[in-house]
């Protein structure tokens, strides 16, 4: 239940308040997963009037504001086409207008299509804590350990490379339906390849980086082999992620003769 909330006026006033240990305080984004009903009383603090709204290309990086919403990101033209396809397989329009890119990546799942195809361009997440400098991650470094690295933090901004080329691929029961698997590959102008899956699990997983593509799919397939749950068997999964990764592949190699 939330007990308290603020709209700080301040990145200080808003550091402060989330240094608190009672009652347990945390950032509100869009507000969607914050709002779902708990047991616990927190104290929220609304990131609105904190300027952490804007969209700026600097050079060979996309700078976004953590409370960017998914539906700003969509119509700014500045996502890659595969990226803005994942948004709209995140979040129908509705949700889209309220979630927010930090919100949708803290709150994130496995089968979170956003997530998946943001961390195949191996993006910079910046945070910054009460009394502390400003700290940079990767942002597939951060989300195994976002219980512990949000207490007390606030997100500020996300960096996107801008020159890597981006697919994302899913299956999914109807064509809305999160996925039962779904995947991602980034590639750089050097041949470094980046592959990523989601649709099972606490997260997505990244199953490849390295400087050519080689082996992508059959890690895909390997990555996958014990992934099975009540959604779908792991035979089923690890097959279709291979054939998935190759699709992004073959995405991107028509991109780039086209
Ligand atoms: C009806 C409903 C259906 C949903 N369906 C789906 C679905 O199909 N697929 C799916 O993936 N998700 C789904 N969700 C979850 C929801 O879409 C995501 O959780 C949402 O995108 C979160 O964005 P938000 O900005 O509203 O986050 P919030 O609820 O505001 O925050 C989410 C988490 O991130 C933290 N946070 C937010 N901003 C920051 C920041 N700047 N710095 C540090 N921490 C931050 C919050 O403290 C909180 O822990 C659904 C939610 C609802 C209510």
């Amino acid at each position: 239940m939330i007990v308290e909330y603020h709209r700080p006026q301040s990145m200080e006033e808003a550091l402060d308040l989330l240094a608190r240990s009672q009652p347990r305080t945390t950032v509100l984004g869009g507000g969607l997963f914050v709002n779902q009903e708990q047991k616990e009383e927190i104290a929220v603090v609304d990131v609105q009037s904190l300027g952490l709204s804007d969209i700026q290309a600097k050079g060979n990086k996309l700078v976004l504001g953590s409370a960017v919403t998914l539906q700003e990101l969509l119509v700014s033209g500045q996502a890659p086409e595969a990226l803005e396809k994942s948004i709209r397989h995140q979040d129908p329009y509705n949700r889209r207008q309220v979630a927010t890119v930090a919100g949708t990546l803290m709150a994130a799942d496995g089968r979170s299509p956003f997530t998946t195809a943001l961390l195949a361009l191996d993006p910079i997440l910046e945070s910054v804590r009460a009394g502390e400098e400003a700290k940079e991650d990767h942002l597939g470094d951060f989300l195994p350990l976002r219980a512990e690295r949000l207490s007390g933090a606030l997100v500020t901004n996300l960096i996107i490379p801008r020159n890597a080329a981006l697919a994302y691929e899913y299956v999914a029961r109807s064509p809305a339906d999160l996925p039962l698997v779904s995947a991602a590959v980034g590639q750089w102008p050097s041949g470094r390849t980046r592959v990523v899956l989601g649709g099972y699990g606490d997260q997505p997983v990244m199953v490849l980086d390295g400087p050519t593509p080689d082996g992508a799919a059959a890690a895909a397939r390997d990555a996958y082999s014990q992934a099975g749950d009540a959604w779908a068997e792991a035979s089923y999964r690890s097959e279709v992620a291979g054939v998935l990764v190759e699709r992004c592949l073959e995405g991107i190699s028509e991109e780039k003769e086209g």
